[in-house]
């Protein structure tokens, strides 16, 4: 059966954008998959220390199946550099299968909807160029509604987490941060190695985001920080306009 799934781009070592291109003419010359359409490239600067992030995302039909697609994808990343060396590592290449259809999977090597996609402006951002009515099948929002509520400024946050750990943590974040969310809840957590902490955010709907940080105070900032940042994202500046569709 034809799928219209959507494959999201990233890296930031190399030529990203050249590398990207010559993976998708790959993926493209495999008989059940043709590339529809190609956003623009948008660039971020990366959370930790690795440089500048492009990201960029694409349309495609195929006819295989979800696990076949991903081969697809990985041995193209593979063919491109891609060297897993973890999580941040850097990256010449990063393919991830966003949406299939409407098809939700949970599968040990394929989680679709790619879990972070709809909280993640680089990956929203190009998408919705591209593909803003696509619906993800399980927030059951278009695209471009996730992205409209990743825009709601200020963005309020309700943490659970120990008021006076809460207050440490807090103190620590950089300014930005703080600028950007504003808590509107704490209420107690427990006294444990670690304490698990619940954002929910209004512009995230009903969906609350839990992490587990160390009960360490610093280190708990640090975490906090973290998901923070991933859930505001960066501000992001459009490079190319005429990159091919
Ligand atoms: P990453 O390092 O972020 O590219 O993650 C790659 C790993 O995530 C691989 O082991 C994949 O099997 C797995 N994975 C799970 N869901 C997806 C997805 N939707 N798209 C791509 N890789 C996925």
């Amino acid at each position: 059966m034809m799928t219209i799934a959507l494959i999201a781009l990233g890296g930031n070592q190399g030529d990203v954008r050249r590398t990207a291109e010559s993976a998708l003419a790959q993926i493209g010359q495999h008989p059940a998959i043709t590339v529809q359409r190609v956003s623009a490239w948008y660039s971020t600067e990366s959370i930790g220390s690795a440089g500048r992030y492009w990201n960029a995302a694409a349309v495609v039909r195929t006819t295989l199946e979800p696990l076949e697609l991903l081969d697809q994808l990985q041995q193209a990343e593979l063919d491109h550099g891609r060297v897993r060396a973890g999580h941040w590592a850097p990256r010449t290449l990063d393919l991830d299968l966003v949406l299939y259809g409407e098809r939700v999977i949970n599968h040990p090597r394929l989680i679709v909807p790619h879990p972070l996609a709809w909280r993640r402006r680089f990956v929203l951002d190009p998408a919705v160029e591209i593909a803003g009515d696509f619906v993800h099948p399980i927030s059951q929002c278009t695209l471009q509604q996730l992205l409209q509520r990743l825009m709601v400024r200020p963005l309020v946050v309700g943490v659970d987490l120990d008021q006076a750990l809460w207050r440490v943590v807090w103190s620590q974040l950089p300014s930005t941060l703080r600028a950007e969310a504003e808590v509107v809840s704490s209420v107690s957590g427990e006294k444990a190695r670690e304490v698990v902490v619940t954002f929910v955010a209004s512009n995230h709907g009903e969906r609350p985001f839990t992490v587990v940080v160390p009960a360490d105070s610093s280190l708990a900032a640090r975490s906090v920080a973290d998901t923070l940042t991933a859930m505001l994202d960066c501000p992001i500046e459009i490079l190319d306009e005429s990159a091919d569709r």
